[in-house]
C-alpha cells in the first residue's frame, strides 16, 4: 500500500494492518504542516506530546497522515480501553446519531441514558441501592461527586491526597495535587480542600496500615471529622505516576470514613472498565467506595462521565441541582452501551491481567539490566516504571523524557508521568495483540539502552 493509500482510506479500528511502519521521520511532512496549523491557531495552553497528525486507529496502532503506523501504548490517555473505532461502538454511534443526536436529558428522557445509569449501578462494586448521574468529563463528574457528598453530609471539607490528579476545573486543580503544568498561574482555588500524604511504597517505604495510621492523623488533627464532607483518592493514581498503595492503605481509610460518616470517593475515572485486571479497580483493593466517579473507558472514545453510588448519598442533591446540557449525550450512551457489552462479553478485564504479565514480565527483566529503572509497578494494562538514581532514589526525570522522545521517534507511542516527571506509563488498549505490544517494548528496550 503506498502512502497516499494509507492516507486516503484511513479506515480505523481493527480492519487496520496491526504492524509499526515509519515511512518519513516523526513528524512527517503533512503532520509538521497541521502542527504549524496549530500553533497558530490553537491556545499555547493546549499542548500535545506525540507530534503527528492521526488519521485513524484501532487495534493497537494509530496512523498518521504521513502513512506511519505508531503502536499506541497509551490508550488516548486510558480511554481506548476496548479498542479504537471498536466496530460495534461505531455501529452504535452511526445508529444513534441517524435517529437524535440532542434531546437533553433534562428536558425529554431517553432510554439509553438510564440503560447507562443502570449498567453502572449493576457493575460497581457493593450489592447495596445505587443511583447514577451522568456528565461529560472526569473533571466534572469529580466536582459532583464532591457536590453530592456536600449536600449528604451537610459539611463543607475535602481531602485529597498528595499526587493525585482530579482535572482542570477549578475545583479539581483545587484538588489536584502538582503545580506545573496543571495549576500553576490559575488561582484562586477553591476552598475547604485539604491535601494527606498518601502511600507510595517505593518512595515512603511504610506498610498500608502506617501510611493510613499518617494520613487519618492529619485528617482529626488538622480538620476533624465532623466538618469533613469526604475522602476522595484514585486507588491507583494516574497522573501522579502509577502508585499502587501499600496493601491495606485504602481499607483502612474507607473504614474511618464509614466509623465517622465521611464520604468515601474513588476517583476510577483512570483506572475504571478493566484497565486494572477487573471492572473497577477498588475490587483489586477488596474496597467498596460509597461514590464511585468513571469517564474515560466508559463510552470508547466519546466523552461520557458518572457519579455511581449510594441511593440514599445520590439522592441527597434537590431536584435540578445536578445536569448539564450535555451530561449523557443520547450518542455518548449508546456509545458506552455498546463499550460495557464488550467489557463484559469479551471478558475484558481477563485481558487487562494477561497484558500485566506480558507488561511485568519484559519490564522486571528491563530492570534487572538497568538499574536506573528504580521501580515497576501497576495493575493490569496500567504499568509504569519510575527512574531514579539507583543510590539515592532522586528522580530522573530526564531520562524519562528522552526514553519517550525515543520511542515515539520509532513509533511507539508512550506517555510521561508522575509528580517528578520521572514516570513512564503503559496504557495499551486491551485489544492490542501479544506481539505487537512485545515489539512495543522491545522499542522501549532500545530507546532506553540508547541512553548508555
Ligand atoms: N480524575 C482522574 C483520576 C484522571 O486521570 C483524570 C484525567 N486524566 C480526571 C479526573 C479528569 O478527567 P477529564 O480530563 O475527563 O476531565
Amino acid at each position: 500500500m503506498s502512502t497516499i493509500d494509507a492516507v486516503t482510506t484511513p479506515l480505523g479500528g481493527p480492519t487496520l494492518p496491526q504492524e509499526r511502519r515509519l515511512v518519513t521521520e516523526i513528524p512527517g511532512p503533512r503532520s509538521q504542516e497541521l502542527l504549524a496549523r496549530k500553533a497558530a491557531a490553537v491556545a499555547a495552553g493546549v499542548g500535545h506530546t506525540v507530534p503527528i497528525e492521526a488519521v485513524a486507529a484501532g487495534g493497537g496502532v494509530v496512523v498518521d497522515a504521513d502513512g506511519n503506523s505508531l503502536i499506541d501504548l497509551g490508550s488516548g490517555i486510558a480511554v481506548t480501553t476496548v479498542g479504537n473505532a471498536h466496530p460495534a461502538v461505531v455501529a452504535a454511534v452511526q445508529a444513534q446519531a441517524a435517529q437524535f443526536t440532542h434531546t437533553c436529558f433534562m428536558i425529554s428522557p431517553y432510554e439509553s441514558y438510564v440503560a447507562v445509569a443502570e449498567a453502572l449501578n449493576r457493575l460497581t462494586p457493593g450489592d447495596h441501592a445505587k443511583k447514577s448521574a451522568l456528565f461529560n468529563s472526569g473533571a466534572e463528574a469529580v466536582e459532583n461527586a464532591v457536590k453530592i457528598a456536600r449536600k449528604h453530609t451537610g459539611r463543607q471539607a475535602v481531602v485529597a491526597f498528595d499526587h493525585g490528579y482530579h482535572g482542570r476545573t477549578n475545583l479539581t486543580m483545587a484538588l489536584t495535587a502538582k503545580s506545573m503544568p496543571y495549576k500553576s498561574g490559575f488561582g484562586p482555588f477553591a476552598p475547604e480542600v485539604y491535601r494527606a500524604p498518601a502511600s507510595y511504597p517505593f518512595r515512603d517505604g511504610l506498610s498500608g496500615a502506617d501510611a493510613a495510621a499518617r494520613a487519618i492523623s492529619l485528617l482529626e488533627k488538622q480538620i476533624g471529622a465532623d466538618n469533613l464532607a469526604a475522602v476522595l483518592i484514585e486507588p491507583v493514581q494516574g497522573e501522579g505516576g502509577f502508585i499502587v498503595p501499600a496493601d491495606g492503605f485504602l481499607n483502612a481509610l474507607v473504614d474511618w470514613c464509614r466509623a465517622h460518616g465521611v464520604v468515601f470517593i474513588a476517583d476510577e475515572v483512570q483506572t475504571g472498565f478493566a484497565r486494572t485486571g477487573a471492572l473497577f479497580a477498588s475490587e483489586r483493593f477488596g474496597i467498596v467506595p460509597d461514590l464511585i466517579t468513571t469517564a474515560k473507558g466508559i463510552a470508547g472514545g466519546l466523552p461520557l462521565a458518572a457519579v455511581t453510588g449510594r441511593a440514599e448519598i445520590m439522592d441527597a442533591a434537590h431536584p435540578g441541582g445536578l445536569g448539564g446540557t450535555y451530561g449523557g449525550n443520547p450518542v455518548a450512551c449508546a456509545a458506552a452501551l455498546a463499550a460495557i457489552a464488550a467489557f463484559e462479553d469479551d471478558d475484558l478485564p481477563a485481558r487487562a491481567r494477561q497484558l500485566e504479565t506480558v507488561l511485568k514480565n519484559r519490564l522486571a527483566a528491563l530492570q534487572q539490566s538497568d538499574p536506573r529503572i528504580g521501580d515497576v509497578r501497576g495493575l493490569g494494562a496500567m504499568v509504569a516504571v519510575e527512574f531514579a538514581d539507583p543510590v539515592t532514589k532522586a528522580p530522573d526525570a530526564a531520562l524519562a523524557a528522552a526514553v519517550a522522545k525515543a520511542c515515539i521517534a520509532k513509533g511507539v507511542i508512550v506517555l510521561t508521568c508522575g509528580t517528578y516527571g520521572n514516570v513512564i506509563r503503559f496504557l495499551p488498549p486491551l485489544s492490542i495483540g501479544d506481539d505487537l505490544l512485545n515489539e512495543g517494548l522491545d522499542v522501549v528496550a532500545s530507546a532506553l539502552a540508547d541512553t548508555r
